[in-house]
């Protein structure tokens, strides 16, 4: 309370006070959380357009800083949400998207630090060779032939200079993730058509970040002990705009597609997560395919919901099918000081919780 953020988010002035905490000020403060990560690439080749990847150095020297804490695999959520204060060093680790460098490069490292970690899968682009729509929507800002292009629903966009492309991009990304996923997805199919034949596909060649794990790889990944969960069916946000069909498509859709393809599947996490792409209708069609489980990316901890008004029916975090989470920042080292400082995000998410009942 009283805290100001400013015209910082949460979780940049989490990251920015965590530099500045020593760790041992706040071992006697800590709660059970979970944090996230996307891709981990050996280098950067474009920081613009791989803003999903940490670099191996960095995400190593996260690891290191979760050397403190106890890395529990998310089976132990039920068990940590009934019991946070047995938890106060537990943290869940994640990876989001399901990119294919999470084989490839990260799932060696975890398994160096015997680091437990879920895998959420966008299972529309699993083995499908289709493209995140936000990276296809940036690469057409950036990249498409210059000149005036109409793309439905968003209207008239005019390229030009590399910096208008950037202003462009942020404004016109900003208004397609609003959108509902059939008009966004007719706006991206639409962006794809501006280049030239095969363009696009040798410019997403050249980005190989960007891949995503085909149906074996996500199997391999499961039988080395990972954790697979579903993170929607298409990689777009669950806002309020969404039709009923869409959100069930997102939900049971991908439930589905991970039972058929992996096995069971309980855990869900919402694409993008925070709280302009999660309407209430998300939270409860998820609850509806029967997860047990829904993390968004609110910072909090698990402990959120203890003094939420009439918890008593609830677990631990508040509502189970809203629960909070960290995405971990390209240079997160100083990770033993930013967890426990996640706890001052709980009176936000539980408003929020209840704002969305
Ligand atoms: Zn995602």
């Amino acid at each position: 309370m009283g805290l100001s953020f400013g015209k910082l988010a949460f979780g940049q002035w989490a990251r920015e006070l965590g530099r500045w905490v020593p760790p041992a000020a706040l071992a006697h403060v800590g709660q059970p959380a979970a944090l996230f990560f996307h891709g981990v690439e050996p280098a950067t080749a474009d920081p613009r357009l791989q803003t999903n990847h940490h670099e191996v150095a960095a995400f190593r020297a996260i690891l290191e800083g979760l050397k403190d804490f106890d890395v529990l695999p998310l089976t132990a959520v039920d068990d940590v949400l009934a019991h946070p204060g047995k938890h106060s060093r537990s943290v869940f680790l994640m990876s989001d998207d399901g990119y294919r460098n999470t084989l490839t490069v990260a799932a060696d490292i975890l398994d160096e630090y015997r680091m437990a970690w879920t895998l959420f899968v966008s299972t529309a682009h699993i083995g499908s060779g289709v493209p995140n729509p936000i990276f296809v929507a940036r690469l057409f800002f950036l990249h498409a032939p210059p000149g005036r292009h109409l793309l439905p629903h968003l209207g008239e966009v005019d390229l030009g200079s590399q910096e208008t492309r950037e202003k462009s991009a942020l404004s016109g990304i900003d208004r397609l993730r609003f959108l509902p996923g059939e008009q966004a997805e007719e706006c991206v199919a639409a962006m794809r058509g501006a280049f030239a034949p095969g363009a696009l596909e040798a410019l997403i060649e050249g980005f190989g970040s960007e891949k995503f794990l085909d149906w074996d790889d996500v199997r391999a990944l499961h039988a080395r002990g990972v954790t697979i969960g579903a993170h929607a069916d298409s990689h777009w946000p669950m806002h309020g705009g969404q039709s009923q069909a869409w959100l069930t498509r997102q939900a049971a859709g991908a439930k589905a597609r991970i039972e058929a393809e992996v096995g069971s599947c309980r855990f869900f996490a919402y694409p993008f997560g925070n709280k302009p792409d999660v309407g209430a209708a998300a939270w409860k069609a998820v609850r509806d395919a029967g997860f047990s489980h829904g993390f968004t990316t609110l910072s909090g901890t698990l402990a959120a919901g203890r003094t939420a008004a009439g918890a008593g029916a609830l677990a631990a975090g508040g509502n189970p099918w809203l629960l909070p989470r960290y995405g971990l920042g390209p240079r997160d080292s100083h990770i033993a000081s930013l967890v426990p400082l996640l706890c001052t995000g709980n009176p936000r998410l539980r408003r929020w919780q209840a704002r969305l009942a």
